[in-house]
């Protein structure tokens, strides 16, 4: 990589709206077709993201699955004051560059270090468990310090329904709460956000968040960025310990998206589902009782 490259990867995510290499530019391209009309490497690539991960018990692609029970994930965010969080390419993200660490153990045992970019989320979910979508997926995009060029992602799932949050509207979930989606709500006008950016004068408690999920079971596949322009340098780490929230902290994300006539016609910020095409997915523990499938 260019040390031109390397600068780009770590000016503010404003400035990348306009000029990183890795995200086109949000202004040309939308979510009217669920990313069906996505250009380039969108259409071409044999290794792009999202997938289903294929634990229905008559999922076709089960056999992909490999188990790897060494893989481990770990990850460290020291808390910092006046994280921004911005609207950019279509969703709302937060910085979390600076300090901090992902490290990741593949399935060969190899230790792969990343450093913290930014955090995003998409609802509905983009990465599918057995055929089943969930109302909101968090990415936290690490770089990786090995391989230039390369990133990790980690995914992780939030849901309000009664299955994963219980009943009575659910639980409010502390970490959603404060990225103040609400306030970006709020400034609508014409079902746009009229505010961009804002600043959390409180920490962001997102290592509170990371220490209480399940790491027990995980799954890690290469694939691609789920937005233009598809580049396919993403080792993917899935976490399906799905964690509780509150009905309204959806709505304030929908709101902005799915529920807005403007945003994609009734569609959400999520690319559709993309072919394994082959690829292994590995777990560390193959379920023993697959999913029943969705009807
Ligand atoms: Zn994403």
């Amino acid at each position: 990589m260019s040390p031109v490259l390397i600068l780009l990867l770590l000016l503010p995510p404003l400035i990348t709206a306009v000029s990183s290499p890795l995200q086109a530019s949000s202004t040309t391209w939308n979510y009217t077709l669920q990313g069906k009309d996505w250009p380039g490497l969108c259409q071409t690539g044999l290794r792009q993201s999202p997938i289903n991960v294929p634990l229905a018990h008559d999922d076709g692609e089960r056999a992909q699955l490999k188990e790897a029970g060494g893989m481990d994930v770990r990850m460290w965010h020291p808390y910092q004051k006046g994280n921004v969080v911005s609207l950019v390419h279509n969703t709302i993200q937060a910085d979390v560059s600076g300090l901090g660490q992902m490290v990741f153990v593949n399935q060969h045992g190899t230790v792969g270090q990343y450093e913290p970019m930014q955090l995003h989320f998409h609802a509905p979910s983009e990465h599918m468990y057995g055929g089943k979508q969930y109302e909101l997926e968090m990415h936290i995009v690490y770089k990786s310090l090995d391989i230039e060029g390369k990133l990790g992602v980690v995914s992780v799932m939030f849901d309000s329904r009664e299955e994963y949050s219980g009943v009575n509207n659910g639980k409010s979930n502390t970490f959603i709460e404060s990225l103040k989606v609400r306030e970006f709500v709020k400034s609508m006008v014409n079902g746009a956000p009229s505010i961009q950016q804002l600043s959390i004068e409180n920490e962001l408690p997102l290592m509170r968040l990371l220490q209480r999920l399940d790491t027990s079971q995980i799954y890690h596949y290469d694939g691609s960025l789920t937005t233009p322009v598809c580049s396919e340098v993403v080792s993917w780490v899935l976490i399906p310990d799905i964690q509780a929230m509150q009905k309204d902290q959806i709505q304030y994300f929908n709101a902005m998206w799915k529920d807005s006539p403007q945003f994609a016609n009734g569609y959400g910020n999520n690319r559709l589902t993309q072919p394994i095409n082959g690829r292994h997915i590995y777990a560390k523990s193959i379920p023993i009782n697959p999913l029943p499938t969705n009807s």
